[in-house]
């Protein structure tokens, strides 16, 4: 709270030579890039359904229709859904994708792997006073604001124009239910060694996403007939280097070759062997073999880990002859009577804030006459189950305040403000009951994330 110790960088966190970039920018330039050598690039579509010839195999995506009405009606706006086929799809979704979901279900893909864990990631961008930017700096932070015995940490990353982007990750395997990742990073950013950083400058972007943490232990099988999972809908994100953008990049390589080679064999919709041949002979499956024990050892605790972590890295080098097992994130909450509520200080306006003036800042935008993509599978059990059990978790995990108990009549109803909705995912991941599912909404809808 009040000091913060300098400890020696792990080799993954060495980011010398690296570039900062604004993800979202570089994506923009690689459409145009793609498009320039004739890619179709078809924004504002989701794909909403897998296609699936009569033997099962996957023949491509469809996008959801437009312009159905809240009641599920069509309005004056309507425009159906379009059929996108081909001889291979490949499922990049990103972490815990709606439609690599159900791939994952249907064929099984998961029967000889660890469940995927999560973490939220929160991030900032800031524009900040000149004397204090320092073009190329990067820090990264564990500990306070979180209790030992939940997993997370921060980023700051110097980029170009005062730039800086400020990030705070909480594994969401944590127990306590009234912990609120949106509150411990805005706590984070208070912190005496943070806080000089980000005083008189402002704050000019927000937004929030799961990744995956579960390394190479959760990677699904990655290949049905018809299609592949690449990115992060398989799970590649290195977890203590927090970097999935060069694994996904090289995970749609190997799968576009493997899909190439077989096109030219005059094959279609089959099971692209190759693929998960050539991953596990690449420097994707090193990177994350050596560094699958890193995560799971901070069950241990923070200290627990970082001593584990060290172990690992500086003298097993990764090739220890075990390998820690996940649990599902969502079995790991614990009933709130276990728990003091957690008081977490309210917003300052200058280096805190509240989460809708944070959502406005994610340029997040749908269309408001639509079917709530949030779907209860059971109503009945944000009551009886998410709200006596664990206090209503939703209401803090959810880093963009969609999920509100309100008073009713003299009881109590759960409201679902969707169209705030960040779509981060955490919902669909840690829902104790796994009764909260995320559907795709209407195309086009969602944050708009410039510069970020
Ligand atoms: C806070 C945070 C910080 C990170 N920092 C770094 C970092 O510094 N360096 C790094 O390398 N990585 C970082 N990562 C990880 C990195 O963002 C991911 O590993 C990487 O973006 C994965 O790429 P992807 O293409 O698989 O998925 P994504 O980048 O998630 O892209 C998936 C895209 O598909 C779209 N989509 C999803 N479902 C559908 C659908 N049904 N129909 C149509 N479109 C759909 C999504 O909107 C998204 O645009 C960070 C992640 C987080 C959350
Ligand atoms: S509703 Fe779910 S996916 Fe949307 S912002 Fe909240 S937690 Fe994330």
């Amino acid at each position: 709270r009040s000091f913060a110790i300098r400890l020696p960088t792990p080799p993954q966190m060495d980011n010398r030579g690296n570039y900062i970039v604004s993800l979202g920018n570089l994506c923009r330039w690689l459409g145009r890039e793609a498009e320039s050598l004739g890619v179709e690039i078809f924004p504002g579509f989701a794909a909403a359904e897998v296609l699936y010839d009569d033997a099962g195999a996957v023949v491509g995506v469809a996008t959801g229709a437009k312009g159905i009405g809240r009641d599920g009606k069509p309005t004056a706006n309507f425009q159906p859904g379009v059929e996108l086929r081909g001889r291979y799809t490949f499922f990049a979704e990103g972490c815990r994708g709606s439609l690599g979901e159900t791939l994952i279900e249907r064929f099984g893909l998961r029967t000889e792997s660890d469940p995927q864990t999560y973490g939220i990631g929160l991030k900032e961008l800031w524009e900040v006073e000149p004397a204090k930017h320092r073009p190329g700096l990067v820090v990264h932070t564990v500990g306070w604001p979180l209790d030992a015995q939940t997993y997370g940490g921060s980023f700051l990353y110097h980029l170009e124009n005062n730039q800086v982007a400020v990030g705070f990750v909480v594994g969401l395997d944590y127990r306590n239910p009234y912990l609120s990742p949106f509150d411990e990073f805005q706590r984070f950013k208070t912190h005496p060694a943070i806080r000089p950083t980000f005083a008189g400058a402002r704050r000019v972007a927000y937004g929030a996403r799961a990744l995956n943490e579960g390394g190479v232990q959760s990677i699904p099988k990655l290949v049905f007939p018809g299609g592949a999972l690449i990115g992060c809908s398989a799970g590649f994100l290195n977890v203590p280097k927090i970097k999935g953008s060069h694994t996904a990049m090289k995970s749609g390589m190997l799968a576009a070759e493997a899909a190439w080679g077989a096109i030219r064999e005059g094959k279609r919709a089959t099971a692209l062997a190759a693929y998960p041949v050539a991953l596990r002979r690449s420097w994707v499956w090193d990177e994350l073999r050596l560094a699958r024990n890193v995560r799971p050892a901070f069950r241990f605790g923070l200290w627990g880990g970082i001593a584990y972590s060290a172990l690992d890295t500086y003298l097993l080098r990764g090739r220890a002859p075990w390998t820690f097992r996940h649990h599902p994130d969502h079995a790991q909450l614990e009933p709130a009577q276990n728990f003091r509520p957690i008081a977490y200080p309210k917003p300052d306006g200058k280096v805190s804030f509240d989460k809708l003036s944070s959502v406005f800042l994610s340029g997040t935008n749908h269309e408001e006459n639509q079917p709530c993509h949030l779907v209860l599978k059971d109503p009945a059990i944000a009551l009886s189950v998410n709200l006596a059990r664990y206090d209503g978790p939703e209401s803090r995990y959810c880093p963009a305040g969609v999920y509100e108990y309100v008073e009713a009549g003299g009881s109590r109803r759960l409201q679902i403000n969707a169209p705030n909705c960040v779509h981060c995912k955490t919902c669909d991941i840690k829902d104790p009951t796994q009764n909260i599912v995320w559907k795709t909404p209407e195309g086009g809808g969602g944050p708009n994330y410039p510069n970020m």
